[in-house]
């Protein structure tokens, strides 16, 4: 009796995270993950920042999204405003190939 399709399927659920922007939930590892810097959201490329963290997909359709909805506040549970410049000078400016 041989079940590793759905052995796999069990085990290889990948944590997932919803995007503050479109609020769709993804994998994880699909997401850019930002934290709070003083009152500036900044990405946290390698995933080590220590802190609440707010997942975003990388792409500015899903930054405007997030700060139309006011969603960055909201998620690391601060008034506001915050400063979005970093995320945003991320998803336009820089190269994608970073690694
Ligand atoms: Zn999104």
């Amino acid at each position: 009796m041989r079940r590793h399709g759905n052995l796999e399927y069990g085990c290889h659920a990948a944590p997932q995270r919803t995007c503050v922007g479109c609020r769709v939930r993804t994998d994880k590892s699909e997401l850019l993950r930002l934290v709070l810097i003083e009152d500036r959201v900044v990405p946290d490329q390698r995933g080590r920042l220590p802190g609440r963290g707010a997942s975003l997909h990388p792409s500015m359709s899903c930054l405007e999204l997030a700060e139309r909805r006011r969603a960055f506040p909201r998620a690391f549970r601060v008034p506001g405003p915050l400063d979005v410049s970093r995320v945003r000078a991320h998803l336009g400016g820089e190269p994608r190939n970073v690694m």
